[in-house]
């Protein structure tokens, strides 16, 4: 995953004219506007899809990040969705990418959202298919069991919750 979710432009992208913030008429947020040509520059959050690739004996990956926000933390593979993916196949991508690592037989294992920073992050549990080795924006794979979760020094909330959940579900609860 990299760039920050909440870059934009400070110019209209219809006429070029440099943007202001107000609240459009019938609406409640302040918005950025354009007073020349009347665009609303809506400011909506991202897609992230990434996997928790979960190999035969029980164990599952995870990466150091080797890019910031949050370099030499811990975390599962994902990214950023493209336009023409669906966020199954964009979770398997970043993985490829990532731990040059093949999946199958995705299942969701949840929706995670807040307020900031403006992501929604798409999770599945995924079967691993090949061997695994360190890939692009990773510095450092490894496969863990439950009790072997670096909790103090994982990426995201929503790393820790999807492990959370991961964990539950791998003890049947
Ligand atoms: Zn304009």
């Amino acid at each position: 995953m990299s760039g920050h979710p909440h870059s934009f432009s400070r110019y209209c992208m219809q006429c070029g004219q440099r943007l202001t913030t107000a609240i459009p008429e019938g609406d409640r947020k302040r918005r950025l506007v354009c007073l020349d040509c009347g665009f609303i520059h809506y400011i909506n959050p991202r897609p992230v899809a990434g996997t928790i690739p979960v190999r035969a004996d029980g164990r599952f990956l995870l990466l150091r990040r080797g890019i910031q926000p949050r370099i030499g933390t811990w975390v599962f593979p994902g990214g950023y969705m493209d336009v023409g993916e669906t966020a199954e196949s964009a979770a398997a991508r970043e993985t490829l990418e990532e731990a040059n690592l093949e999946v199958a037989n995705l299942e969701l294992l949840g929706v995670y959202t807040r307020p900031e920073p403006g992501v929604v992050v798409i999770v599945y549990v995924a079967e691993a298919t090949s061997e695994a080795s360190v890939g692009e924006e990773t510095t450092e794979i490894g496969w863990f069991a439950p009790h072997e979760i670096p909790w103090d020094d994982l990426a995201f909330d929503s790393t820790t919750a999807a492990l959370t959940d991961l964990v539950r579900r791998l003890a049947g609860q």
